[in-house]
């Protein structure tokens, strides 16, 4: 699941290519993956993107004219191609930008659900498209963490993926996050002291700039993932095989030695506690 390392690495590769020509052809689109119709994709046509930007997990490809953005959102399982003038494109596709000289933008969703989104908006209403989401978590540090943990009460790891108070971190992420910064995910984020918070802001920008540099070398999930999906697997600080708990829709993954003090986390799954 892309976030924030995985889509800024996406925005640097896509910064130039996409400004390099106007696009030609905006389209087609899946009805459930374009969210807007006003104005319609083909106002991209014959206009040129300023490059690519991004706002947590989305990608923003603002118009060079200043009057519309195209907006990303991939979701889990959204995938994004660029294929240059010539390069074997896949055939089907959830929505699809075409540049003058043959390169295409394309975005697939693998699977039925179509939840990956494109919207086409005016600055403004892109503005007001984003304005719920959070500051961005690479660079927020341990004075605006503190204010947002001691704002809250939540568990350290519904905390960190909620895009409303910082936006760009997901379940993968926030497994990793709370592993390197040796804090249960189940902790109150109330109780933080002053050293936790610091730790926790510490580990957000080491380990999204850790992720944001393998997955610009094209990491794989394998490769770049230490604790998520790694169950049973040793511990890479202490040898203790990695735990796996389900909280509410997710699965979390910890090391019980180094984040919970050898306590094995309850399952509260959501389907569980509403029973
Ligand atoms: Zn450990």
């Amino acid at each position: 699941m892309p976030e924030l390392p995985e889509m800024e690495a996406w925005r640097r590769q896509l910064d130039g290519p996409v400004a390099a020509f106007p696009i030609a052809k905006a389209g087609p689109a899946h009805i459930a993956t374009l969210k807007t119709f006003d104005p319609p994709i083909a106002a991209l046509e014959g206009r040129r993107f300023r490059g690519a930007e991004r706002r947590g997990k989305r990608l923003l490809f603002p118009t060079d004219d200043g009057e519309l953005v195209l907006v990303v959102h991939l979701m889990t399982a959204g995938r994004l191609r660029f294929v240059d003038a010539g390069g074997k494109a896949p055939k089907s596709s959830a929505f699809r930008l075409e540049f003058s000289g043959g390169a295409q933008l394309i975005l697939t969703e693998a699977g039925k659900k179509k939840r990956a989104g494109v919207w086409l908006l005016a600055p403004e209403a892109a503005r007001e498209e984003l304005a719920h989401l959070g500051p961005e978590a690479l660079g927020l540090g341990s004075e605006q963490l503190g204010e947002i943990v001691h704002g809250e009460s939540r568990r350290l790891h519904a905390l960190l993926r909620n895009q409303h108070l910082i936006a760009g971190i997901g379940r993968a992420w926030a497994n990793e996050i709370l592993h390197t910064a040796k804090l249960s995910p189940y902790a109150l984020s109330s109780d933080l002291d002053e050293e936790e918070i610091e730790r926790l802001a510490a580990a957000i920008d080491s380990e999204l700039e850790r992720g944001l540099e393998l997955r610009a070398q094209g990491a794989s999930d394998d490769k770049t993932y230490r604790v998520h999906r790694k169950l049973g697997e040793p511990c890479h600080v202490c040898g203790t095989p990695i735990a796996q708990v389900d909280f509410e829709e997710h699965t979390i993954f910890y090391c019980p030695s180094c984040q919970t003090g050898g306590r094995v986390l309850k399952d509260r799954r959501l389907s569980r506690l509403l029973r």
